[in-house]
């Protein structure tokens, strides 16, 4: 077992995912799996399918996490994360800005991101295509 500070600006809101996803600092993500009622703990467990990591928190705020298997069994991918948030920031702004032009919203995304990070990013043409189908399905 073993303790995480996890950062509140790890702690991401993915309404893709319906939910949120917690990262560790290890740059796994976690997805809720059982949210006590009676009190404020929180059960996360590792988004991979089959994967056996699973952690407690309480709430949802900057707490230390016990970890009850920190054994994943697959690499962790920053970029895979760093890609989900942007393309979920994307969404979310296509969602409100519905006549904002396409090309504006990529290309402050794009800008916004290190150079490592805009590599891993899909290709213009399909952000384009997620930011129009995003702004059709809201009108
Ligand atoms: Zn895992």
């Amino acid at each position: 077992m073993r303790t995480l500070e996890i950062s509140e600006d790890k702690l991401a809101d993915l309404n893709q995912l319906g939910g949120r996803i917690l990262i560790d600092e290890l740059n796994y993500e976690y997805r809720v799996d059982y949210e006590s009622k009676t009190s404020n703990k929180i059960t996360w467990r590792c988004l991979v399918v089959g994967c056996p990591p699973r952690c407690c928190i309480n709430g949802y705020v900057n707490k230390p996490i016990k970890f009850k298997n920190s054994n994943h069994s697959h690499p962790a991918d920053v970029n895979t994360i760093k890609k989900s948030l942007i393309v979920n920031d994307l969404k979310k702004e296509a969602q409100l800005y519905e006549d904002k032009p396409t090309r504006k919203i990529i290309t402050e995304k794009q800008l916004n991101v290190s150079i490592e990070t805009a590599i891993s990013l899909p290709s213009y043409d399909a952000l384009r295509q997620t930011v129009l189908n995003y702004q059709m399905s809201s009108k």
